[in-house]
């Protein structure tokens, strides 16, 4: 008589409490994870660069993790480690840059999310805490065109919506948003509210948070170059972060987290995209 094995034995136990932080779990609760999440999961990116002289070189991969697991905490899903490698090639100046080829993290991608869906996680979010990898995470979402994926990809894109900018402009007692793209009145506020003890204010230098503006001319003439961030930023500070708090912080943090939490909902509820791909496989490959 043939004896089959039983996934699971049928287990009755309640299911794992929120979030679903992968390394957390046991691999019984992981499965219960995964079914309880539909299938997606949240993979925060970042990288370890230098953020001024103030923050510590992981600060993106402390926000989007962060905001994955706040967010993991009202909607299921299951959420991926941070992987410690991010595009930074452009600034292999600054100490403890860890700079992998983009063809490596191309790779690792790949590997990644098709081990995700080998798993049973199927929807993948991509949760960037990283300006530099935005390009690298597009030409991905693009790559999955090229050939049959087990999984769907969706990258997650908060923005300001509606008066949210004046709002915080606001509580920075100004009339617009200040200079801000890197360790700015941003990401050093949301540091402070995750990780205080890493964070350094004393050791800022105003005169490096300003752009240098030293490719402004072929800015002007409608031209980008390979050193465009390394120009104006060689000190990795865009944007001068006095008057940060940890207040500010947590009001980001919740802004973005609540954005993520309406995307986990959508991506569950989403049955057009692999539709649409589906039909666009189907009709690219005989498409008279
Ligand atoms: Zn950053």
């Amino acid at each position: 008589m043939k004896t089959k094995l039983r996934k699971n034995a049928n287990r009755k136990e309640a299911l794992p409490p929120l979030p679903y932080l992968w390394e957390r779990l046991t691999a019984d609760d992981f499965a219960q994870a995964v079914r309880a999440s539909k299938g997606v999961a949240l993979l925060p990116l970042g990288c370890l660069e230098k953020h001024g002289r103030h923050l510590p070189l992981g600060t993106d991969i402390l926000i989007a993790s962060e905001l994955c697991r706040r967010a993991a905490s009202v909607e299921p899903a299951v959420v991926v480690p941070c992987p410690p490698f991010g595009l930074v090639s452009e600034v292999r100046n600054g100490p403890g840059t860890l700079a992998l080829r983009a063809d490596t993290l191309l790779a690792l991608l790949r590997d990644l999310c098709a081990d995700l869906a080998r798993n049973g996680l199927t929807k993948i979010v991509l949760v960037n805490g990283h300006g530099g990898n935005q390009e690298l995470l597009r030409y991905f979402l693009r790559e999955r065109l090229e050939e049959e994926s087990a999984y769907t990809l969706y990258l997650f894109r908060p923005e300001w919506r509606g008066d949210e900018e004046r709002r915080y402009a606001a509580m920075l007692g100004r009339d617009a948003l200040p200079e801000c793209g890197h360790a700015c009145i941003q990401e050093t506020p949301e540091v402070m509210a995750i990780a205080p003890e890493t964070v350094h204010m004393e050791r800022v230098v105003p005169r490096e948070t300003h752009r240098l503006g030293r490719l402004a001319a072929l800015r002007e003439a409608f031209l980008a170059t390979s050193v465009d961030w390394y120009a104006d930023y060689p000190a990795q500070i865009a944007g001068d972060p006095t008057g940060s708090t940890p207040a500010l912080g947590e009001w980001l943090l919740s802004l973005h987290a609540d954005k993520l939490v309406r995307a986990i909902r959508a991506v569950r509820a989403d049955a057009a995209t692999p539709a649409i791909l589906a039909e666009y496989q189907t009709r690219s490959r005989a498409p008279l």
